[in-house]
């Protein structure tokens, strides 16, 4: 596996190659939702990349980058053993050569205001700024992105619209423990006893109202509920509650760690 931490000397390699390329953004302390990605991209295409990058412009809480783990060694392993075919992991200073303060800003309209959008502000900017850096560098033919994080991929894809990106988004299903719980290098953060209650996300998605999924969850430990929503898979419009198709997402603190998932109901 090829290691770069330079833009220049990662792209002067991907293009002596000559292959299709398959892009995995993530922040690292990776886990088998990752290496899914990393899995569909080998599928797919000639060749797999797979960045780590922890974005300081996508953190709206300051502690939640400062808590973020980092595992860097443990990654790279993971990484080889997937079969990825280059890892590149910048530094801050190399992605944002001109500070943060004065960065491009993307026309996302109302998926900056409703659910992660409305409870991180300026989250999905960062996002924006990052993906739109790593794909200029990388120039990969497809892009892979996970479900977990159902509302990036929308952002994403808008992204791609306005820069008028030939990139394919690819989006890949939730990766779960064998008891529900969504994978995130976040669970790193949960306690064994915390891991357990943390089911009751999962289990919540059977309930028939919102307010009996976020009683369940106070009732489970959660100590306190951004939101909880029914909207139309598409257009993320709110719809009412459990008519389907529907998409029931959900964001929650358990331990002062924000869980975030979602579930298709077609
Ligand atoms: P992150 O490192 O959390 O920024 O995530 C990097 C990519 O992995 C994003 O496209 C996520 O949606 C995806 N991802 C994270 N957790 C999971 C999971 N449990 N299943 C599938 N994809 C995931």
């Amino acid at each position: 596996m090829k290691q770069f931490q330079k833009t220049s000397e990662l792209q002067s390699y991907l293009q002596s190659t000559g292959k299709s390329i398959g892009f995995v953004p993530t922040m690292g302390a990776l886990h088998e939702g990752h290496l899914a990605l990393i899995e569909a991209s080998k599928k797919a295409c000639e060749l797999s990349v797979c960045s780590i990058f922890v974005n300081p412009t996508q953190f709206n809480d300051p502690s939640d980058f400062d808590k973020y783990p980092v595992t860097l060694e443990a990654d790279l392993e993971k990484l080889r053993n997937a079969g990825c075919d280059a890892v590149f992991y910048p530094s801050v200073s190399e992605m944002y050569p001109n500070g943060t303060a004065d960065l491009k800003s993307y026309n996302l309209g109302f998926l900056e205001t409703i659910l992660e959008g409305k409870y991180r502000p300026g989250h999905f900017q960062g996002v924006c700024v990052v993906v739109d850096l790593l794909l200029q560098a990388v120039q990969p033919t497809k892009l892979f992105m996970g479900e977990k994080d159902y509302q990036q991929i929308a952002v994403v894809q808008k992204m791609l619209e306005l820069t008028n990106s030939s990139v394919e988004l690819v989006k890949c299903p939730t990766v779960r423990s064998a008891e529900g719980l969504a994978l995130s290098s976040r669970n790193a953060r949960l306690s064994e006893e915390q891991k357990i209650q943390a089911l009751a996300i999962y289990k919540g998605f059977n309930l028939s109202s919102e307010s009996a999924f976020k009683q369940s969850l106070l009732e489970n430990g959660f100590e306190s509920i951004d939101y909880v929503a029914c909207v139309d898979p598409t257009t993320l419009l709110e719809k009412p509650y459990g008519e389907k198709p529907c998409l029931i997402l959900v964001a929650a603190f358990l331990g002062g760690v924000r869980l975030i998932d979602n579930k298709t109901f077609s």
